[in-house]
């Protein structure tokens, strides 16, 4: 694996596609025990869960379903600083035992903010599945159920992750090279 350039910064070869690829399987593995026979609903996060949700659906052998959603944020008027807004949410998921799928948790805002939107729908249960996890930058007490890779917080490219809409298409992660 070499460098890449995306726009124009130059990012360096970090978790290998051989390695997600493993991580992966073993998270498919686990859910799939974890939920058997319970028809968990997998709602990914777009754009960045695509690649992560697709590969492990095919690690899940019992019955499930998937759904996605799309968090949106802007600065509000207010002093509370970002509002977040989210598309696509099914009003019937009272009774699920519904699975976040989610490419990273980096502050913890958009998993505290889901996590808190789904409640209000009384699904039977709630996890939270992430392929990255970056602890140091957490600023809520946010404990992901299914984490891929712990990373240091610096910043990444890669297997759904994108910098500026480019290398969400790249089967590796990279990192910000410094
Ligand atoms: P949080 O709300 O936890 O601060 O951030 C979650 C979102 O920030 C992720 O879904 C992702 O879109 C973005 N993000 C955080 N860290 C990174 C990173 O290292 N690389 C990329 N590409 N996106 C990131």
């Amino acid at each position: 694996m070499s460098e890449v350039q995306v726009h124009d910064k130059i990012f360096t070869p970090f978790i290998t596609a051989g390695q997600i690829q493993a991580r992966v399987a073993e998270l498919g593995a686990a859910i799939d025990r974890d939920y058997a026979g319970r028809k968990p609903l997998l709602i990914g996060v777009l754009n960045g869960s695509v690649i992560f949700m697709a590969d492990l659906l095919r690690h899940i052998r019992s019955a499930c379903e998937i759904g996605f959603i799309r968090v949106s944020s802007y600065h509000g008027t207010e002093s509370s600083g970002k509002v977040k807004n989210v598309m696509g949410l099914s009003d019937e998921l009272s009774g699920r035992h519904v699975i976040i799928v989610e490419d990273i948790i980096d502050t913890g805002d958009t998993a505290v903010y889901l996590l808190d939107e789904i409640k209000k729908k009384n699904p039977a249960s709630l996890a939270f599945a992430t392929i990255l996890f970056k602890p140091a930058a957490l600023r809520h007490p946010v404990k992901p159920d299914y984490v891929g890779f712990e990373i240091p917080p610096a910043f990444v490219v890669g297997y759904g992750l994108d910098y500026d809409g480019l290398g969400r298409n790249l089967a590796d992660i990279y990192q910000l090279k410094s």
